[in-house]
């Protein structure tokens, strides 16, 4: 007999001593064992954000040119949210109401916030919870991947702010080739923008990277997938794609070859290779078997700043950084696919907050809160267990420019403009083209009176941002230099 036949001689007995006894086990009265009620366990989330995309920059809004197969299942197989906002219009705010389910006015983030490492009030205050601390007294482990912005001093950092794992770095944005990441840590930074080429962190070390930044980052997450299988877990994946600067390799660059505007075209590469990312991500919940009890969100932080990175909004006026419904209302879905029925289209208004309040409400034991949250659990609208809208109300404020905005679930949106203010509906009027006329003032002054009474629980900003980078270097002349 040789050793192969010999061991599977063995493996049969053995499984013939293993049938015999439990087959036995099973026919004695009152000892038959019931499987055990499995409880059921508490999704795992994927939150991808990414930074800049246009509203009709994925397939599952209209994109003709750029093929977005990944991105598109997340709505194909979930709920594509046609009215999905976030609650500001450029990068830092809007990402400070993310992860806290509440308008960053309310906290005084109401600016972006400038790169300054010793500055432990330059960021998310520390009054603030973050969706990963309130997850962690469910058992929750928490990764962030990708770009922070939410303070780079050592007490606002993923670390410090409820996360287990951190792969990517703290800055507002940063380039894409691993070659130009020379500066070994935030104390060789001398700009605003030297921030954009540090090294990268693996939680609070330096790291050597070798490969184009959106290819590290999927890489780094599907990693992590594996690593944590166990769950829960939650995973804030931020791509800095497609923000400028625009950059991105051969590899994606080749796959639109039909584009001529280089501008146009070395985007739809950069946001092709975040697709490339997601489906590997997609792929690796799958092969662990973990897809069906994985909610994942995909939205982009703000509208797209068409002009800056050939972005596209379709119809929507405006862009990134404007209170129109170009600069806040962005591709938006959500997949679960063991709640949400497949092909799903919500067509009421919801906002970026909604989704702290959405995962919280899933957890399968209490949590609680330190602070009343903004956004609501979304779930049993988007099932149809409520037909009412989610939000009545939704505000926008920009603080140093004295603007802002309103709508309501009907489509009626006040903009308050320099020296006005207009009156729009979107469902008549999409792209805000044609202000309603004095007839309408009734409408726009319910709004107007509805935004005051919401002002009145906002606060005024608690750091100086982006605009007043020399203001803030004269003030604190050693903003880089590494304390003692
Ligand atoms: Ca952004």
């Amino acid at each position: 007999m040789n050793a192969c036949f010999t061991n599977r001689l063995i493996h049969m007995i053995k499984k013939g001593i293993a049938v015999l006894v439990f087959g036995f086990w099973g026919l004695l009265p009152g000892l038959t064992q019931k499987p055990l009620e499995q409880k059921p366990s508490s999704p795992n989330v994927i939150l991808i954000l990414v930074d800049d995309l246009g509203y009709q920059d994925v397939g599952f809004n209209g994109c003709s040119d750029i093929p977005t197969p990944n991105i598109d299942r997340i709505a194909s197989e979930g709920v594509k949210f046609t009215q999905g906002y976030v609650s500001y219009a450029v990068c830092g705010p809007s990402r400070a109401g993310l992860i806290t389910g509440r308008y960053q006015d309310r906290f005084g983030f109401g600016r972006n916030p400038l790169f300054a490492p010793n500055d432990p009030e330059m960021g998310l205050p520390l009054t603030e919870e973050t969706l990963a601390e309130v997850l962690k007294n469910a058992d929750y482990k928490s990764i962030a991947v990708g770009k922070w912005h939410l303070g780079a001093h050592q007490s606002l950092r993923p670390l410090s702010r409820g996360f287990d794992a951190f792969f990517g770095f703290l800055s507002g944005g940063h380039t894409y080739f691993p070659e130009t990441w020379t500066l070994r840590d935030e104390y060789e930074v001398a700009s605003q923008f030297d921030a954009y080429r540090t090294k990268l962190l693996r939680d609070n070390t330096r790291m050597e990277e070798n490969e184009y930044l959106t290819d590290a980052l999927s890489r780094e997450a599907v990693n992590y997938i594996g690593q944590y299988q166990d769950g829960p877990f939650f995973m804030y994946l931020a791509y800095n794609a497609p923000h400028t600067p625009l950059q991105a390799t051969e590899k994606y660059l080749s796959r639109f070859e039909d584009i001529e505007d280089p501008k146009r075209k070395t985007y739809a590469a950069m946001v092709s290779a975040v697709d490339d990312g997601v489906g590997k991500i997609l792929d690796k919940l799958e092969q662990l078997n973990i897809d069906q009890n994985t909610i994942i969100f995909f939205l982009s932080d703000n509208g797209g700043p068409e002009r800056v990175n050939a972005s596209d909004n379709g119809v929507l006026k405006g862009g990134k950084g404007d209170l129109f419904e170009g600069g806040v209302r962005v591709p938006f879905a959500m997949r679960w696919p063991s709640k949400i029925p497949k092909g799903t289209i919500f067509h009421a208004p919801v906002i970026s907050l909604d989704i702290f309040a959405t995962v919280i409400a899933q957890v399968r034991q209490p949590v609680e809160t330190k602070h009343q949250l903004d956004g609501v659990d979304l779930l049993p609208y988007v099932l149809g267990e409520r037909t009412d809208s989610p939000h009545e109300l939704l505000f926008w404020r920009k603080f140093d420019q004295n603007q802002y905005a309103v709508r309501n679930a009907a489509g009626d949106k006040i903009i308050s403009l320099k020296d006005r203010i207009e009156l729009f509906n979107l469902q008549e009027n999409i792209s805000e083209n044609n202000a309603l006329k004095n007839t309408d003032s009734l409408r726009s002054e319910a709004l107007n009176n509805a935004w005051n009474n919401w002002n009145l629980q906002m606060i005024n900003p608690t750091f100086l941002g982006l605009q007043s980078d020399k203001l803030y270097t004269q003030k604190h002349p050693n903003r880089f230099v590494k304390p003692d």
